[in-house]
């Protein structure tokens, strides 16, 4: 389901070009989205002249964000000096957001600038971390991406680090995986065994460098009622993926607990009408009685940015449209 050549990202990056095209309102999620699989497919001039488009319309919603993005591509292509000059630019604009920051301290880090990707990380934890706020997952991201320069620096503990070690509840703690020391002890005596810790951690840092700097919801579809009576009356072959409009909520909630715990992060729901859905389906040229094209609509809302992120705060009222709280209905542990 996934592109996996790099054949599979341009033709990606075509559809959501095409449908930035249909949805101008929408530009700006799907041109992103369409920059990142066009990087993943090599043509990163081309990503740059994505990046480069959306920095020169009138105000982005993300200004910072496009600018590390554009930076760290750069950066992969020869253009160092104007990479780093972009994120200079980047940190002097202390952005209120995490994400730019770890981006440009990732590509940093990347090229080996360790001291100055501390620096940077250091200065977004000092700017965005309010230990009486809420922690998110993108603060968090930034914390254990600070932890890991840190570690590599040989430097001691500081608070954010503390923070950091706490909030990471996988089953290797952070400080050994990031021990750069076990690396090098393993180093003298086995390779193997060396080559498994370096793609253990090039595995974690990768994943969080996924999660950030492609910043797009993993969303499940939700057919309201109505309009699933609506596609079944119409679309008859598609009952098999929608036994009954309970089933389909009780997946709902299923499918984006298995992602929750599988580590997928940014999770959503996008709401499905008949309407957009044939008209999808039209742009593709293909029948709406088409099931394998339900993933593709479904993420081509995502990308469009129309997903609620998922799960709710448990006293927030259900994402079905039920009357009742998140946690008294499909956040309970009756479904
Ligand atoms: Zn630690
Ligand atoms: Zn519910």
């Amino acid at each position: 389901m996934r592109p996996d050549t790099p054949a599979d990202h341009t033709t990606e990056a075509e559809r959501l070009l095409r449908t930035a095209g249909q949805y101008p309102e929408d530009r700006e999620p799907l041109l992103l989205r369409a920059a990142a699989h066009l990087e993943l497919a090599g043509d990163r001039a081309r990503a740059t002249a994505l990046y480069d488009d959306l920095l020169s319309g009138s105000e982005p919603a993300e200004p910072f964000l496009i600018r590390a993005l554009k930076a760290a591509n750069l950066w992969e292509y020869g253009h160092e000096a104007e990479a780093r000059a972009i994120i200079t630019g980047v940190r002097a604009a202390r952005p209120a957001e995490p994400a730019p920051w770890e981006i440009a301290a990732e590509t940093l880090e990347a090229h080996d600038e360790l001291e100055d990707a501390e620096a940077t990380f250091t200065e977004a934890a000092r700017l965005l971390v309010d230990p009486a706020q809420e922690i998110t997952y993108a603060l968090q991201s930034l914390l254990t991406g600070r932890h890991r320069v840190r570690r590599l620096l040989a430097l001691p503990h500081d608070e954010h680090d503390t923070l950091a070690d706490r909030l990471h509840t996988a089953a290797v703690p952070l400080d050994e995986l990031h021990d750069p020391k076990r690396l090098w002890a393993l180093g003298s005596s086995d390779p193997a065994e060396l080559q498994a810790e370096i793609t253990r951690l090039r595995t974690e840092l990768g994943s969080y460098r996924t999660a950030l700097s492609r910043p797009f919801p993993v969303a499940v579809l939700h057919w309201p009622e109505a309009e699933l009576d609506e596609l079944l009356a119409a679309y008859p072959e598609l009952e098999a993926e929608y036994p009954t409009y309970r089933a389909h909520l009780t997946d709902i909630e299923a499918s984006l607990r298995e992602l929750a715990q599988s580590g997928t992060p940014n999770l959503g729901i996008v709401p499905a009408t008949v309407p957009s859905y044939e008209a999808f389906a039209a742009s593709e040229s293909t029948s709406p009685a088409t099931p394998a094209l339900l993933p593709q609509y479904t993420t081509t809302l995502a990308a469009r940015g129309l997903a609620t992120p998922w799960p709710p705060p448990r006293t927030s009222p259900c994402w079905c449209g039920s009357k009742e709280t998140y946690g008294d209905c499909h956040g309970g542990t009756k479904s």
